[in-house]
């Protein structure tokens, strides 16, 4: 039997019309640096129609790409709401991406128009020369426009694109399968992949996003955008605060702690969303520099572990980080760790490290290494698979079998599930550090080791080793101020990790380089490894 059930399509045109009218009032806020600037959602309705109409000025039909290279701010989110519901579709590029990453997916993604944020610019424009697609650059804020030299782009000025244009549009009902917006991997190997989102993935995903075991967000919340509005969409924010009605908080380019700090006392958000590392930056900050951020009743951390050290840091001022995981190719929100009710003390503790409980939509499974399908005890560790409605089937213009498995997505993340569905990673599957036919977590150790008074990052790889195959090499990035030996270190792992799981080799180094998006970046350190480039020591 049918279902007597209409079937309308679930559209970012229905979103936008319902967030803009219905929750008219509330609120966009733009940080400049030592102030706000702030619209409602009704004027950037009104705007983004004027984009739209812009836009189509510009030529922008059908399914064509408009891509953006921006920071979070108020313009940007007029981009979110304009290209999907006029039926084309949004491209957020990485502004933090190596030029010839970032030249290689605008032309796979044939991108047709770029908007750019003015103080961006140089950085697109030293790329525009290998983009033959682009067509038109749109302009936004004070810029020197100068870097456009040579150029084969139309140049416009954003606000010129708007003017003198309708404030209504007859937003488009695509086919609620047809994508309506598109990030790429980080790809830290090989090229980036593109995921395309539908609206549909995306209008459920807001769904989840709002759930009160989701983000939780609502109306009455003011949701601090600090992960970027490249980075998988926001974590899918901006879309799920145009439906429920939550004041958002941009903070443009202004991310270091002090600046980010002095924001959050000023506009008061109720939750926020960003990776371990702008949250360690933060709480560097804190304890040098006490502040009142007790308007955060929930921050949100992803894209890599959170570890206890740095939950527990923030707890001391108040700040309560919950742990969840996903991927660009999730869309992302797979897993959240809202622990069971009752649950106190080390128990908590358990549950909160975890990255988090299953959402309904999010199907999983773990996957052992003869491809035999693990039980989801706690225990026995996988590969994990995941299928859902906003979960990529393929990759745009791509095709990589090895990533799918007869119709679930292979995520090359390796942990264990519980039977209440609680995920818990061990490592990503290329990090694993396999010594001896063991396996060794270098998260494990990672979070151990930053859990060290005296440390301020550590990254553990494996490298080559004669003997077992792979050993663990551990790279420490010393607290400023602080002094502490390889010795004392690995008595201090030796203290909670199997002594055949301790590091032998090991080195300090200033930094851990990360990936554009804030995440170790592993490759690099292997790489400075077996170039001679680290200054390592080798104990016995
Ligand atoms: P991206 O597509 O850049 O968002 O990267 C996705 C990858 O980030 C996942 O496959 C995981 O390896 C990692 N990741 C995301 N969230 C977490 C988390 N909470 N804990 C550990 N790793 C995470």
């Amino acid at each position: 039997m049918h279902s007597t059930m209409q079937e309308t399509p679930l559209s970012l045109a229905t979103l936008l019309r319902y967030g803009t009218t219905v929750h008219g009032t509330s609120e966009v806020i733009t940080w400049t640096g030592d102030g706000v600037r702030t619209a409602t959602y009704a004027e950037v309705g009104r705007r983004s129609a004027q984009l739209a109409h812009g836009l189509r000025a510009l030529g922008v039909t059908g399914d064509d790409r408009v891509a953006t290279f921006m920071w979070n701010n108020q313009e940007h989110l007029e981009a979110y709401c304009a290209v999907p519901a006029m039926g084309a579709v949004l491209h957020p590029l990485n502004i933090r991406l190596f030029s010839d990453q970032l030249a290689f997916i605008a032309e796979h993604a044939q991108d047709k128009v770029v908007i750019v944020d003015g103080s961006v610019l140089p950085l697109l424009a030293k790329v525009l020369g290998q983009i033959a697609t682009i067509e038109h650059l749109v302009v936004n804020g004070p810029a020197d426009l100068t870097v456009l030299e040579g150029t084969q782009a139309e140049v416009h000025a954003y606000e010129d694109v708007l003017a003198g244009q309708p404030e209504e549009f007859d937003w488009v009902e695509v086919d609620e399968n047809d994508a309506a917006a598109m990030c790429y991997t980080s790809g830290t190997t090989g090229h980036p992949k593109g995921v395309a989102y539908s609206h549909r993935s995306i209008y459920l995903h807001s769904m989840q996003v709002c759930m009160a075991d989701g983000f939780g967000l609502s109306q009455a919340d003011r949701i601090l955008l600090i992960v970027p509005m490249f980075h998988v969409l926001a974590w899918g924010t901006t879309y799920a605060a145009m439906m429920c009605g939550a004041t958002m908080i941009m903070p443009d380019r202004f991310l270091a702690p002090e600046p980010l700090a002095d924001l959050i006392e000023t506009t008061k958000p109720t939750l926020a969303g960003g990776v371990p590392t702008i949250w360690a930056g933060l709480l560097a900050h804190l304890d040098e520099h006490p502040r009142d951020l007790s308007s955060i009743r929930d921050a949100i951390v992803g894209g890599s572990a959170a570890p206890r050290a740095l939950m527990e840091g923030l707890d001391r001022h108040g700040l309560h980080l919950t742990h969840a995981w996903g991927m660009t190719e999730t869309s992302p929100l797979g897993t959240i760790s809202r622990p069971p009710a009752g649950v106190e003390g080390e128990e908590r503790w358990r549950y909160r490290l975890t990255q988090g409980r299953l959402a309904a939509s999010v199907q999983a499974r773990l996957v052992g290494p003869d491809g035999s399908e693990m039980p989801r005890d706690g225990v026995a560790v996988g590969e994990l698979e995941v299928r859902g409605p906003w979960i990529t089937g393929s990759y745009f213009r791509d095709d990589d079998p090895d990533k799918f498995d007869d119709g679930w997505l292979r995520t090359g993340d390796v942990g264990t599930i519980t039977p209440d569905g609680f995920l818990t990673l061990t490592d990503r599957s290329k990090d694993v550090i396999k010594s001896g036919g063991e396996w060794i977590s270098s998260v494990e150790l990672e979070n151990q080791l930053m859990a060290h008074p005296a440390v301020a990052e550590a990254s553990v790889v494996g490298v080559p080793d004669e003997k077992w195959g792979e050993r663990p090499l551990a790279t420490v990035v010393v607290r400023d101020g602080a002094t502490v030996t390889v010795e004392e270190l690995r008595e201090h792992l030796a203290a909670k990790v199997a002594s055949w799981q301790l590091p032998e080799r090991w080195a300090f180094i200033d930094e851990v380089p990360k990936t554009s998006v804030g995440k170790f970046d592993k490759k690099v350190i292997r790489r400075q490894y077996a170039d001679g480039a680290l200054d390592v020591r080798t104990l016995p």
